[in-house]
């Protein structure tokens, strides 16, 4: 750190992005990404895209947002289109928090909140999750603050009901909601179709996870089209050009292939259930994960140990310090082989124990 730096930058711990260790091949399933490559049309596109890369790309993602928004059921002044949707996260910090207006979230949720909390020096109201990680809505209920949910959450994969959500909206009518639904494509409800009854929801979503595009960083906001507006403010005051133009055609190809977007989501949904089935059989307690991830733990070895021993044997899985969940791994859902060996290895560990 150079001693020019300013003093809450200097203060801030940045974010922990999942391991990406060159010394070996990894079954990788430790940052929940898809093992299925991206859409054959994208590519495509994107090659068209970057052909005319000498060229800035268009600041309004016109035929992008057009189409994520047919896509949505909403209009395209419902649509801003980011730079994974880290980015409109950010904003949203920018946006609708400061030194009066706390920044709402669980204890145990996306580590990036904490970070863009204190990225933009704003106070945050910490609400623990039930002693079964469930989210009360109620204790977010009247809270003075913007609050933000993962729903499903991470890293527990937990889905609230859109009735829960709703309630939360009606009761805060005075205060943004930020519906983080970077995983809602693995089996649960989008708050999207709520964004025309109140005016205070701001949903987000990723192309990371179930388009298949975690390297072309591209994500998007939903909401009513003065939150919007308030947004693009915020794009237009720091970059512009935030969605280049070969992640555009990349995503792009992702909308209109929505047969392999489906077909893709169905198979980590099965290779979910029967992973977890399987590791309910070698005595894991597994949380009721909606994601494309299970949060697990095992009484027969740490988090720790575990995470440490796969790793030895090829797998990377995620294991996060934390006190309350330090007992915990977090799988991201791979393909049926990459499953399969996963849970040969870690039969292998607990019987080497
Ligand atoms: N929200 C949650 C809950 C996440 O787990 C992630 C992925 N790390 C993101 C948002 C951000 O995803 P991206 O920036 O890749 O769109």
């Amino acid at each position: 750190m150079s001693k020019f730096l300013n003093e809450r930058i200097s203060r801030l711990s940045p974010y922990t992005p999942g391991e990406q260790p060159k010394d070996m091949e990894y079954i990788k399933l430790n940052t929940n990404e898809s093992p299925f490559p991206p859409s054959k049309l994208g590519i495509v596109l994107c090659q068209q895209g970057a052909s005319i890369s000498h060229l800035y790309p268009d600041p309004d993602c016109t035929q992008l947002t057009k189409l994520v928004a047919e896509s949505m059921s909403v209009k395209a002044e419902n649509v801003i289109m980011v730079n994974g949707s880290d980015e409109v996260l950010n904003f949203a910090f920018m946006a609708y928090c400061d030194e009066k207006t706390p920044a709402v979230f669980a204890d145990i949720t996306y580590g990036f909140y904490k970070v863009f909390a204190s990225l933009n020096g704003v106070p945050t109201k910490i609400i623990p999750l039930k002693d079964d990680f469930s989210i009360d809505i109620d204790d977010y209920i009247n809270q003075d603050g913007t609050v933000f949910i993962a729903n499903p959450n991470a890293p527990t994969g937990l889905l609230l009901p859109l009735s829960e959500i709703e309630r939360l909206l009606k009761a805060n009518p005075d205060r943004i909601v930020v519906i983080d639904e970077a995983y809602i494509d693995f089996g649960g409800e989008s708050a999207v179709k709520l964004i025309d009854k109140y005016d205070n929801l701001l949903v987000t979503q990723t192309f990371s996870k179930s388009r298949s595009l975690a390297g072309a960083r591209l994500g998007f906001g939903v909401a009513n089209e003065k939150i919007i507006a308030d947004l693009m403010r915020i794009k237009y005051s720091t970059n512009p050009y935030n969605v280049n133009r070969a992640s555009a055609g990349l995503g792009m190809g992702a909308i209109l292939d929505k047969e392999y977007f489906v077909s893709n989501c169905k198979k980590i949904i099965e290779n979910r259930e029967n992973t977890k089935a399987q590791l309910i059989k070698l005595g894991f307690k597994v949380t009721n994960s909606y994601a494309n991830f299970l949060f697990a733990k095992t009484d027969k070895i740490s988090g720790k140990q575990l995470y440490l021993k796969l790793k030895e044997k090829g797998v990377l899985v995620r294991h996060f310090d934390s006190e309350r969940i330090s007992e915990y791994i977090r799988i991201t859902i791979g393909n049926e082989e990459q499953m399969q060996k996963f849970i040969e290895k870690t039969a292998k560990i607990l019987e080497e124990i």
